[in-house]
């Protein structure tokens, strides 16, 4: 089976089926929420209109984080709950979300001098139930000691504090809860659009688009979950469903450059607005982000302002030989924070973004059978997943216990079992490249449990076990999984979201040799030529 013959079974069961709920949004709201409803039994549909994670959760930082910079805000509950919720993704997903530290470099325009930055980060730290290492004050040589790459001409002082990252990208872990909610039973399909929907009685009617083949269908379900991220509001109006609360856009972009720094680290500064900005690792690459722009549409894309800003900010604050310019920019994200705000009729131009909170918030319609997520965090992931099995209760749905077993990583029994098996067969010694992580700890990462079936596959074929594309580290074994379980429909999917092959691979590179070629037969057999064709051209212009 490849990924296209996934989908196509489950566009077919999602054809006049009847669901207990429907899910429309395959971001983190929607995956985490079909993940605990499938997980604790229900009959459960799910929808994206693009890709998994196509959206708004493929454009994050990839932080697990409380949030210190809300504490300017004094905002004491979301600091709490999103720190708690960090502290529990750390311990469900041990490989998957590391803990790592954040050097904040104060120079003499930033808002608050080192000594009451260190007291901000002694509170978090308590917040958190001290469950990161403990901050430090460091003085400006400190810094300069550890970040040879910080300019500290003007700075007077700085702190590290700590909090978490994904180590692979964000819409890798949303897929992981659209796998694990198909595990335990649900339906779904990326690339099917909800066109309308009707309430008859007890049930909805829902028309869809097979946005693939163009073919129109219909499912039944008893509710309907928003979870369309940017968009719930043209749902929810659609339905005529009055809710308490709508969405604010404030746009923030990414800018993905060679490494510059060695240490698995986040730098942190002020912007010239004051507003705290990032250097995060991700590979071997850094992402500069990120910025916090208010729109009026859900659509929004990366501007020459945007690139200006953010190359002029860090130039400004690292002492690199040569000053970063557009042409070392290897790839951009952009996206829409979906910011919940109060349905109280107040104009949004009145609305003050950048005092916006992060916090999500669900409303429920006993009535009309709808529950709607609006905004939120995938640091608070399981929270939501947790408070839209406790609003679906209250439609009469009776779950099963939540055994918490929808979501984190297998045991460590099970991974101990994994390693040994790897180091029997030698794996680590057979692919050891220096300063890169070893193999087995990589493939146990990415695939958990499904990693077993690497090794035996790797043992019968050992061309199975060689890298398949130069400058990713990706192997053919990974692709073969890839196309069987990963629902790839287009080659962007895999490329941009299942990895993070365009994010951190020079578009030259992607295309040197033919790995591309060979993924593309690999993910799409007879139409590999046609997929390669589509995600060439979008590429080119995209780079036009
Ligand atoms: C720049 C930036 C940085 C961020 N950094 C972090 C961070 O470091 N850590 C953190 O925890 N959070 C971060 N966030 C916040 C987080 O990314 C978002 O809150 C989260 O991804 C929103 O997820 P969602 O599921 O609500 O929306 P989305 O991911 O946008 O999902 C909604 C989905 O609904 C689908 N959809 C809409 N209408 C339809 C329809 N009619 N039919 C079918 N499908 C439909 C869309 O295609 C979309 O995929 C960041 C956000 C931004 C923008």
């Amino acid at each position: 089976m490849d990924g296209m013959e996934l989908r196509a079974s489950n566009v077919a069961r999602l054809d006049g089926g009847t669901f207990d709920v429907l899910i429309v949004g395959g971001g983190i709201n929607g995956a985490v929420s079909a993940a605990v409803l499938a997980g604790r039994g229900l009959n459960v549909a799910i929808i994206d209109r693009g890709d998994w994670a196509g959206f708004t959760s493929s454009s994050s930082s990839n932080l697990a984080w409380g949030g210190f910079k809300y504490l300017e805000n004094y905002e004491l509950n979301l600091v709490r709950k999103l720190s708690l919720s960090r502290n529990r993704l750390l311990k469900a997903y041990p490989t998957n979300i590391t803990q790592l530290g954040f050097m904040a470099a104060l120079d003499h325009s930033s808002p608050f001098p080192p000594w009451l930055a260190a007291l901000g980060s002694s509170a978090y730290w308590a917040i958190g139930n001290f469950q990161t290492h403990r901050p430090q004050m460091v003085g400006p040589e400190e810094i300069k000691a550890q970040e040879p790459v910080v300019d500290i001409t003007n700075v007077r002082g700085g702190i590290e504090y700590y909090d978490a990252y994904l180590r692979d990208n964000d819409s890798r872990f949303v897929w992981n809860f659209i796998r694990q909610s198909i595990e335990a039973g649900a339906t779904a399909a990326n690339y099917v659009e909800l066109l309308d929907a009707t309430q008859h009685g007890a049930n909805w009617n829902v028309a869809l688009q097979d946005l693939e083949t163009g073919t129109e269908f219909e499912l039944t379900a008893k509710a309907i979950i928003n979870a369309a991220g940017p968009f719930v509001d043209g749902l929810n109006a659609k339905w005529e469903n009055q809710t308490s609360h709508r969405i604010a856009y404030s746009k923030g972009i990414h800018l993905v450059v060679p490494q510059l720094t060695e240490n698995e680290r986040v730098l942190a500064f002020f912007d010239d607005t004051q507003r705290l900005f990032y250097v995060i690792p991700m590979g071997r690459r850094s992402v500069i982000g990120t910025t916090d722009t208010r729109i009026q549409t859900p659509f929004s894309e990366v501007t020459d302002e945007d690139r200006d800003f953010l190359l002029e900010q860090i130039n400004s604050r690292l002492d690199l030989e040569v000053p970063l310019t557009k042409g070392d920019i290897i790839a951009e994200r952009c996206g829409v924070r979906p910011l919940v705000v109060p349905n109280d009729g107040d104009d949004r131009e009145n609305i003050d973004w950048t005092k916006l909170s992060r916090k999500h918030e669900i409303d429920l319609d006993i009535e009309r059978r709808i529950v709607t997520i609006f905004g939120g965090k995938i640091t608070d992931c399981l929270n939501v997943g947790e408070e839209v099995a406790d609003e679906v209760e209250k439609l009469g749905f009776v779950l099963e216990p939540d055994q918490e077993d929808w979501f984190g990583e297998p045991s460590e029994e099970v991974r101990n079992d994994f390693m040994r098996q790897a180091k029997r067969m030698k794996l680590d010694d057979l692919r050891h490249k220096k300063g890169v992580e070893p193999l087995s700890e990589r493939l146990w990462r990415r695939y958990g449990r499904r990693a077993f079936a690497m090794l035996d596959e790797i043992r019968e074929n050992p061309v199975m076990g060689e890298d398949i594309l130069a400058s990713a580290d990706y192997l053919r074994v990974e692709l073969h999984h890839a196309a069987r379980h990963e629902m790839i429909t287009h080659l962007e999917d895999f490329m941009l979201r299942r990895s993070k092959i365009d994010l951190v691979v020079r578009n030259e590179k992607i295309r040197e040799g033919d790995g591309l070629a060979e993924v593309s037969r690999i993910l799409f057999g007879d139409k590999s030529d046609d997929k390669l064709g589509q995600y060439l051209a979008k590429k080119d212009a995209l780079s036009a």
